[in-house]
């Protein structure tokens, strides 16, 4: 599977009007594959500051959308920037969304639907996806970091 013909079959730039009303659906659990991970991973270390990495990894990302009823933004959402802060680089599931019938646009934008949506998923599963919140607990990012040693602590 060649991720980035079919990341060019799925042309949000063409449709969107970057009106970010989609941006509730950044929840859950949102997969990626290993390919798209070090992209990830690159796009973190290479074009945000350690200190936004940082806020962007470990800020509270819980929304109050009704009341008693919240949700939990993707790990990579940024509460601040209302924003997601690897948008360049997001993996498939993310550049689906308006694409496929299940997840279609919120505001009822014309996109032109992958019939073969399906069967893209099928191939991307035998890639083995993970969850990006494990991705996250695998990869010594910024945030993730060990705290120092105390200089006192006894080895
Ligand atoms: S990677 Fe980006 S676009 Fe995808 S769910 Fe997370 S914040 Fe949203």
């Amino acid at each position: 599977m060649d991720l980035n013909e079919v990341y060019d079959r799925l042309p949000t730039e063409r449709y969107c009007s970057g009106c970010h009303a989609c941006a509730i659906r950044c929840s859950g659990d949102v997969p990626a594959v290993q390919a798209e991970w070090e992209r990830i991973t690159e796009h973190l270390r290479e074009s945000l500051a350690p200190v936004d990495v940082l806020r962007i990894l470990t800020e509270d990302k819980r929304f109050a959308v009704a009341a008693g009823y919240t949700i939990e933004f993707c790990p990579l959402y940024d509460m601040k920037a209302k924003a997601c802060s690897v948008y360049e680089v997001r993996p498939l599931v993310c550049r689906m969304l308006g694409f496929v019938e299940w997840m279609p646009c919120p505001i009822e934008r014309a996109l032109p639907v992958v019939d073969e949506a399906p069967d893209l998923m099928r191939a991307y599963a035998r890639l083995r996806p993970k969850p990006i919140p494990q991705w996250l607990a695998e990869t010594p990012l910024p945030a993730r970091r060990p705290a120092p040693r105390s200089r006192f602590e006894v080895a």
